[in-house]
This record gives structure tokens, C-alpha cells and sequence, in this order.
């Protein structure tokens, strides 16, 4: 009896402790616990942070910089990642927010030519809702995945800067700016070209400056030129000038060497374009380079978007590979975190790195050429898994495991309406294999085998007839 006592009293002696040295700590210093800490709201942190919230995974936005971004910077958004924001619900505002390419008039003396256009004027088609690059400011982007992710519950931390992070087997402590201690299950460095991700954990963004000498990127008002075209002076006192016009704004976004601009933007612009400039809204220097690294994972922490890669303007990859990098991560975190085994997470690089690779070799020869043909090389429809260990089965005409599923017409609905959501789908064809797409909309597996669920999650099952596809 004394005995027992003795041990119910040191157990609740022992308990008390706890409770006091967990009081003690709370009262001196915050610790949040959360599954994933994101580091950066930029186009990658925003589409990562919405996956998670609608996968009701926790984590935390922390974001440097004490307000939004306010630049044009990144205008260009490609098929591919127009039918993810369909998916991630934010359609219909970039859209609405957006326009569709100008054409390109080149400024030689008292003549101009109208080129063609960076983009295409395309009809949608059954298998391609979205067929043309989009024109949206990228501040307006952010702002839009902003609204989407507080839709869902989720918020940006300005101001909070990730200062350095530790990971063991279990976790990542992360400290951020004010001294603040986080522990998280995984770490996610989406904190763009200047990464403290990168930097900490020791790898280095190879490749090469395409360009030695800085380029100038501004938004500003030019009085009276014609916003119909983007316009080109290739032959400026320094270098070309480009101005293209934003839509629905009253800005053109300027792309020129910094040294073609000399001292005062305002006189060049004067001097090039014969006309007079208005408002500056916003300006930046950025060096051309085409940079990776080799790595996307170490351990426990991840690297997405410019953290991990580096575009030239040339062809609008940087964003749309950074919101596709998170796309492909987001899943994959959340059924890992849900229990599922770790080596779900090394697809992560071994899927992405070589995409990065390719696009970045198309960006460099864009710029090395010239070239304003763009369509099938760059609207990342056709960039594939095809390799991937997540890939199975047969190909069925001109689908292949790996590929993208293009959008179908079924007795329900499209398709990509149906597969909305967290979810991985199974579709049931006319002519007999099953198609497994993977929640990122990529095929999984095509043949007899039936999957009731796929990443613990059960299968929505549609049916549909895939004969007469296009995949572009
Ligand atoms: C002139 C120009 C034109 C371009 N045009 C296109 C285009 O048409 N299409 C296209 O796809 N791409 C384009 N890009 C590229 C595109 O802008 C980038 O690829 C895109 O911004 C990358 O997004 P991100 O979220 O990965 O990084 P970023 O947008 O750089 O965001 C990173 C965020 O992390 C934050 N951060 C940094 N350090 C920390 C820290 N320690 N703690 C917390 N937060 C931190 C930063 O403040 C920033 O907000 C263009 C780029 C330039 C320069």
C-alpha cells in the first residue's frame, strides 16, 4: 500500500514538473508546433501555403519583406499553370486580372514594324481549356493567392524573417527575426533567388550569368504610347529598350539594361521613346543568369521555385515552375505528414530537378537566339513525369504514364472540373484500362488494376472515353 502510494505520488510529483518546466519555457519564449514551415510568400510560398490549407495540413507563412510585393516582375503565366490555379480555385480572377499577349513593334528611326506576338490568340479546345500564355502583373498574382489562401483560413507572416534553422531526425527548429523559436516537421525554402534555405544548407546554385552587365526592370506611366503593342528599340544608345504594357492598369512594365538608362530614367525614356514618363511604380535590378542546384532535398527541409533554380525573363518559366514545384510537393508533404512513408518526399527532387534543368536550358537558348517563337516549348503542357518511380502501366494512343491528363468532356462534366480538389481520380475509359491521375493531375498508372484509394485517400471514380484526345 505504502508502496503504491508512493509511486501515484511520484508520478504526479513528476508530472508537476513537467508542467512547471513547460510553464517556465512557454513564459519565456513562444514555440509554435506546426507540420511544415514555408519560408517566403512569393508565387511558390502563396501556391504551397493554398495546397496545405485545403489538405488541412498546419503550417506557417513566414515572408521577410513588411508588406506585399509591388511589381510587374514575373507577368507571364503558362497553360500549364493556369489549369493548377483552376484546380487551386483562383481561375476566374486571373483571368479577369489578366490579357493575353500584345504584339511586338519594333522601333527602327522615324519607322516601326509589327512583329508577331510572345504569345498565341488560341481557341480553347476540349483537351486544353487554356491554350495561351496570360499576361497578369505578378503583384496582382500574389494578391490573388492571398485572397485564396485567407479563403481557406490561412495567412502571411510580414516581417518575419527566417534567420536559421537546425533539423534533426524529428523535426526543424527555426529561429526568425525577434528571436522567436519554431519547431516544425518539415522546413520548405521558397525564399527566391537570395535563399537563406540554400545558403544554409550548404549548396550552391550552379550555372552562369547570361549577361555580365545588370538589366532594369520598372513598372511606369508613359504619357501617350499606344498600349496596343509592346514596344521594342533595339538599337538605344546602350542596349534595347522594351516597354510592354500591363493590362488593366495604366503601366508598362520597361526591360533594358541598366546602362542603356544612364542617369535618369525619366530623360531615357524621353530620349528613346520621344515620349514623356509619368509615375514610377515600382523598379528593380535583376542579372540575367541561368543557375540551379543539385539538390532539392536534405533531410527534412526542401527547396522550391527560385530558391532552387534561376530564369532569364526569356519565355515565362521562373514563376510557372516555382508554383509547379510547389504543386507536385504539396500532395506529397501532406500524406507523409498523414503517415506515409518518407520516401514519397525523394519523388520530389527526382521529378522537378530535371524539369528545372530542361526549362532552363529552353530559357538560355531563347535568350541566345532571339527567337519570339514560344507555344509548345514553353507552355509547359508537355513537361512530363514520365521517368518517375510514381509511374506505371502502359501507354494508352497518345497518353503515357507520367503525362499530363488533358482535360476530357465526360456524360458528368470536364474533367478537370470533376478532379478538382485534394484527391486522386480514376477514370474508367470506353476502351477499356483504368487511367489513375494523381492529385497534381499527372497519370499515375494506366491498365486493368483498379485503385480503390491512392495516397490514403479514396479514388474518385469517373468514367469517359479517351480516343480522340490531343494532348496540346
Ligand atoms: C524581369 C523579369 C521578368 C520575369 N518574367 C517572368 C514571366 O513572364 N514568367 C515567369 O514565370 N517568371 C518570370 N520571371 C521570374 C519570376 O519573377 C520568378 O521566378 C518568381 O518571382 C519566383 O517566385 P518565388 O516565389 O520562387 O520567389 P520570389 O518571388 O523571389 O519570392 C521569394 C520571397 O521570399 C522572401 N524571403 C527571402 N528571404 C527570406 C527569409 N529569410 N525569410 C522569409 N522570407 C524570405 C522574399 O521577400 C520574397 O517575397 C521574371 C523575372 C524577372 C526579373
Amino acid at each position: 500500500m505504502a508502496s503504491a502510494a508512493a509511486a501515484i505520488f511520484s508520478r504526479v510529483s513528476c508530472d508537476f514538473l513537467v508542467d512547471i518546466r513547460t510553464l517556465y519555457y512557454y513564459s519565456y519564449r513562444t514555440v509554435y508546433e506546426t507540420s511544415v514551415l514555408i519560408v517566403g510568400a512569393g508565387p511558390t510560398g502563396l501556391a504551397l501555403a493554398i495546397d496545405l490549407a485545403r489538405r488541412r495540413i498546419s503550417f506557417r507563412l513566414i515572408e521577410a519583406a513588411d508588406k506585399p510585393f509591388e511589381g510587374s516582375r514575373g507577368k507571364g503565366i503558362q497553360p500549364r499553370t493556369l489549369e493548377i490555379f483552376e484546380d487551386l480555385g483562383i481561375i476566374d480572377p486571373i483571368l479577369a486580372a489578366g490579357g493575353l499577349y500584345p504584339r511586338l513593334r519594333t522601333h527602327l528611326g522615324p519607322f516601326s514594324l509589327r512583329l508577331g506576338s510572345l504569345g498565341s490568340a488560341h481557341e480553347p479546345s476540349e483537351n486544353v481549356p487554356y491554350p495561351n500564355l496570360w499576361m497578369v502583373p505578378q503583384s496582382r498574382t500574389e494578391a490573388i493567392l492571398r485572397k485564396r489562401l485567407r479563403a481557406l483560413g490561412g495567412e502571411v507572416e510580414f516581417g518575419t524573417a527566417l534567420a536559421k534553422f537546425e533539423q534533426d531526425g524529428a523535426g526543424v527548429y527555426a529561429t526568425v527575426s525577434g528571436g522567436e523559436t519554431l519547431r516544425a516537421a518539415y522546413l520548405v525554402g521558397c525564399d527566391g533567388g537570395h535563399s537563406t534555405v540554400r545558403k544554409a544548407l550548404g549548396l550552391k546554385l550552379e550555372g552562369e550569368a547570361i549577361d555580365e552587365k545588370p538589366a532594369l526592370v520598372a513598372d511606369v506611366e508613359i504619357d501617350g504610347l499606344d498600349r496596343r503593342d509592346w514596344h521594342l528599340w533595339p538599337f538605344a544608345k546602350g542596349g534595347a529598350i522594351g516597354v510592354c504594357p500591363l493590362p488593366h492598369t495604366s503601366l508598362f512594365q520597361l526591360i533594358a539594361k541598366a546602362e542603356a538608362i544612364g542617369g535618369s530614367l525619366e530623360d531615357a525614356i524621353h530620349r528613346v521613346t520621344g515620349y514623356r514618363m509619368g509615375r514610377i511604380a515600382w523598379e528593380s535590378i535583376y542579372q540575367p543568369s541561368v543557375r540551379m542546384v543539385g539538390r532539392y532535398r536534405v533531410g527534412r527541409v526542401f527547396l522550391a521555385g527560385d530558391a532552387a533554380h534561376v530564369h532569364p525573363p526569356t519565355g515565362g518559366q521562373g514563376l510557372n515552375t516555382g508554383v509547379q514545384d510547389a504543386y507536385n510537393l504539396g500532395w506529397k508533404l501532406a500524406h507523409v505528414v498523414h503517415g506515409g512513408p518518407d520516401s514519397l518526399l525523394d519523388t520530389y527532387e527526382s521529378e522537378r530537378l530535371p524539369i528545372a534543368a530542361a526549362v532552363l536550358g529552353l530559357s538560355k537558348r531563347l535568350l541566345q537566339t532571339r527567337s519570339i517563337k514560344r507555344g509548345d516549348a514553353t507552355n509547359q503542357l508537355a513537361l512530363h513525369y514520365r521517368t518517375s518511380s510514381l509511374s506505371s502501366g502502359d501507354p494508352l494512343g497518345s497518353l503515357h504514364p507520367g503525362d499530363r491528363m488533358p482535360d476530357l468532356r465526360l456524360a458528368e462534366g470536364r474533367l478537370f472540373e470533376l478532379m478538382r480538389g485534394t484527391r486522386a481520380t480514376e477514370l474508367l475509359t470506353a476502351e477499356g484500362p483504368r487511367i489513375l491521375i494523381r492529385p497534381d493531375g499527372y497519370i499515375a498508372h494506366i491498365g486493368p488494376k483498379h485503385f480503390s484509394e491512392y495516397v490514403g485517400e479514396p479514388t474518385r471514380q469517373l468514367q469517359g472515353t479517351v480516343s480522340k484526345l490531343n494532348r496540346r
